[in-house]
């Protein structure tokens, strides 16, 4: 979708992308309330999330912490000096009349996070900034026929809101740099990325423009809580405009929602029913200073990031950018891959994990965390193949027996009795027996009919069921059909 085609030419479609990141935490931004999910309804307030009159808000230093962290896994500017600003509007949920934000003075600045697109290619879209705020509660609508309840467990927990650059350019690139952003996120241990449970947030503003032009009027579409969605409503929403254009009427700047069920994204309030928020710096927090050494220190202590573990495996492993992007989406499918690669052949480790492991995975509904057969157990059966025990074609029936019993490799070749028949004496039995069986095709084959060389071994693998060495099979095959 880099352009769209309208019956008068063609636009070009501009994204960028509000994300609100829980923090991973286990108190509050200003409280020392916990922030575990899915408890009992108004479990976990404390007199500050519930703004009793009078309560003072203490920064938690941990939050400052992780958003530190975050910034500079997003290669950020940290900015040492940052203000925190109450954002006043009303609502039920929001018992102290505003939230505490920071605007003018985030915590960290710009930065930028690279899209690892389809064709293999890169490209880095910019990250305007990243700030730390309060979550509001919840409203409960459906819990009776005509009130509303308000849960404040999520008031107070503190979020990070990173909003990228004007830079994306189709629903494909938002969907890669919403993966790449969570991956970063989870190696960060800074949010947990769960969009079901809504600790990763997207709000997405959309426009359309003639190549080249200026840009064109946006919408906002509010709290799209999956990636696929967050790809829809932006397919949908393009195509809105480009509609709408083409008709020669104008886009409206507005706040939309996107219907799951309808596929479609409809208003939710236009410009003129935009909030002031009458922002002024929260005269109960003083200005946020950090400490350079702090920051350095934090800089040092940071994993290594997908983007330096892509590079490393594609260097190290000499793996394609395709293949070393999957493996380091997730640190745990990472340290698997490693810890099989480490002392065998690289790419067949690499094949292992992701076509057999990633496939049965699959099928079984589980992650890499929940995979019956670990890295060693996998190790132990990619070395039967290189020494040679087990061909590779049975190996993968040894593997499908390791995911449904538990048991070692090498234990059950053993017990199934699928070693390897490298003893030539062996196979060329096997091979006399095919061959008298078969007099009418070795006369066809002698008078020049080649092709039927796979025909023959066929017969033989079916004769020692599977388990003939296929390069000696080849070999002694030829020779008894030459003489
Ligand atoms: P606000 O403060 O009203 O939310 P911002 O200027 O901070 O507005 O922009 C919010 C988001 O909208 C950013 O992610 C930015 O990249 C994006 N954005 C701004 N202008 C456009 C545009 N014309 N088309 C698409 N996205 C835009
Ligand atoms: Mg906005």
């Amino acid at each position: 979708m880099a352009v769209i085609r309208g019956s008068s030419g063609d636009w070009e479609v501009v994204i960028g992308l509000e994300v609100h990141a829980q923090v991973i935490s286990k108190a509050k931004l200003f409280s020392g309330a916990a922030t575990d999910f899915g408890a009992e309804p108004n479990t976990q307030v404390s007199p500050i999330d519930a703004a009793f009159p009078g309560m003072l808000p203490v920064i938690n230093r941990y939050c400052v912490e992780q958003a530190v962290k975050t910034g500079l896994g997003i290669n950020a500017e940290i900015n040492l000096v940052s203000v925190f600003d109450r954002k006043n509007y009303f609502y039920a949920d929001l018992p102290a009349g505003y939230q505490i934000s920071q605007y003018t003075r985030p915590i960290v600045g710009k930065g930028k996070i690279r899209l690892d697109l389809a064709d293999g290619s890169t490209r880095d879209i910019g990250i305007t900034r990243l700030h730390l705020e309060q979550d509001a509660g919840k409203s409960l609508h459906d819990q009776h026929a005509t009130l509303t309840y308000v849960d404040l467990n999520r008031a107070g927990v503190a979020l990070m809101e990173i909003v990228s650059e004007p830079d994306l350019r189709s629903a494909e690139e938002a969907g890669a740099y919403l993966r790449k952003l969570r991956s970063i996120l989870r190696y960060l241990g800074t949010c947990d990325g769960n969009m079901e449970e809504g600790s990763l947030r997207c709000d997405c503003n959309v426009s359309v423009r003639r190549p080249g032009a200026p840009l064109g009027t946006r919408c906002e579409i509010k709290n799209v809580n999956s990636i696929r969605y967050v790809m829809q409503a932006i397919e949908h929403e393009a195509r809105r405009q480009v509609e709408l254009l083409e008709e020669g009427g104008a886009v409206e700047q507005e706040t939309r929602l996107f219907d799951a069920g309808k596929g479609i994204t409809r208003p939710m309030r236009s410009k003129e029913h935009a909030h002031d928020y009458r922002y002024f710096p929260d005269p109960d927090l003083l200005p946020l200073r950090l400490d350079a050494n702090w920051v350095e220190a934090l800089k040092r202590s940071l994993p290594e990031l997908p983007d330096a573990k892509k590079a490393r495996f594609i260097e190290q492993y000499r793996l394609s950018p395709d293949d070393a992007g999957v493996l380091v989406a997730e640190q745990a499918s990472a340290d698997y891959f490693e810890a099989v690669a480490r002392g065998r052949d690289a790419k067949l480790a690499a094949n292992w994990v992701m076509v057999e492991l990633y496939g049965a995975l699959n099928r079984l509904g589980l992650g890499i965390e929940g995979s019956p057969v670990s890295a060693a157990g996998l190790g132990e059966l990619v070395d039967l193949v290189i020494d040679g025990t087990v061909s590779g074609r049975l190996a993968k029936e040894v593997f499908a027996a390791m995911i449904e019993t538990g048991k070692g490799a090498a234990f059950l070749v053993e017990e199934r009795g699928l070693k390897q028949v490298t003893d030539s004496g062996a196979i060329e039995s096997a091979i006399a027996a095919v061959l008298a069986a078969q007099g009418d095709k070795v006369a066809e084959y002698r008078a020049g009919k080649e092709k039927l060389f796979g025909f023959f071994v066929g017969q033989v693998m079916k004769a020692t069921q599977g388990k003939a060495n296929p390069a000696l099979l080849n070999e002694l095959l030829r020779k008894k059909l030459a003489g």
